[in-house]
């Protein structure tokens, strides 16, 4: 199965005053269909500048990148805006959920922009709330779901219209434990269901439910854990 996301030798530098912050240093990810991968790391490390550039919203200054088989350095801005907008779901810990629109119309509002009907935007909503299991919330304000009811809306609205790209970062940073396992367990059946997920978390135990994690360490990856082997090094405290 040909990779939705790939890197190769992908570097990201930021200018700080007179010095440079390299936060991403020849880095090499791939992201398949069907599977769960978890980055960890400090903070600092370049979690979020590697989910950035995977999902086209930020570009790497050296090194390709590869977006559901197109080459984003090629790509014109608004030819790179069509690739995200059709194959991409980022999800932050800052949801920005509009607070003034129902769960659904949250949901339904990108592809409003796209252009979509009202209606057809509607039902496709709809689904996407059932899938993340919202069935009967769609009405709800963000105001009156709780913490895990609204990232979940913010699920569905990542993955509305069958975008099989799905990005989260941080998305269990603000929810209590029980929560955050539900997310967690969201995301799985997301990959279950052939979505390429990526899960960026600073919370080692969160990755438990990954095919492979990857851990950066100063903007390089200093370890892969494929899954067979990441309950044996989560469970054994040498490992670390
Ligand atoms: P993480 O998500 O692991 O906490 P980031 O990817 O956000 O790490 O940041 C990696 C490094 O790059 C940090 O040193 C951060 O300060 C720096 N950095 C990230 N984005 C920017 C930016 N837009 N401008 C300047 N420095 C940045
Ligand atoms: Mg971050």
């Amino acid at each position: 199965m040909p990779a939705l996301v790939s890197l190769r030798g992908v570097s990201r530098s930021f200018a700080d005053g007179d010095s440079t912050i390299r936060a991403l240093v020849s880095v090499d990810f791939d992201l398949l269909p069907g599977e769960l991968v978890a980055v960890t790391g400090r903070s600092g490390s370049g979690k979020s500048t590697l989910l950035n550039i995977c999902g086209g919203i930020d570009r790497a200054d050296g090194g390709s990148v590869r977006l559901a088989d197109v080459d984003v350095a090629g790509a014109s801005p608004p030819a790179l805006a069509e690739i995200r907008r059709r194959h991409v779901g980022i999800v932050f810990q800052q949801l920005n959920l509009v607070p003034s629109l129902t769960a659904a119309e949250n949901v339904a509002l990108p592809l409003e922009l796209d252009g979509m009907s009202a209606r057809d935007a509607r039902d496709q909503a709809l689904s996407a709330l059932a899938e993340v299991g919202l069935r009967g919330r769609e009405r709800d304000f963000p105001d009156a779901l709780s913490g895990g009811q609204r990232q979940r809306v913010a699920i569905a609205r990542a993955v509305v219209g069958r975008r099989r790209v799905l990005l989260a970062d941080e998305p269990t940073g603000a929810l209590d434990a029980r929560s955050g396992e539900q997310i967690l367990e969201l995301l799985r059946a997301q990959a279950d269901g052939g979505r390429a997920v990526m899960l960026v978390t600073h919370d080692r135990a969160l990755a438990g439910l990954a095919d492979r994690v990857v851990e950066l360490r100063d903007g390089v990856i200093a370890s892969v854990v494929e899954r067979s082997t990441i309950g044996a090094v989560l469970s054994d405290p040498w490992s670390r």
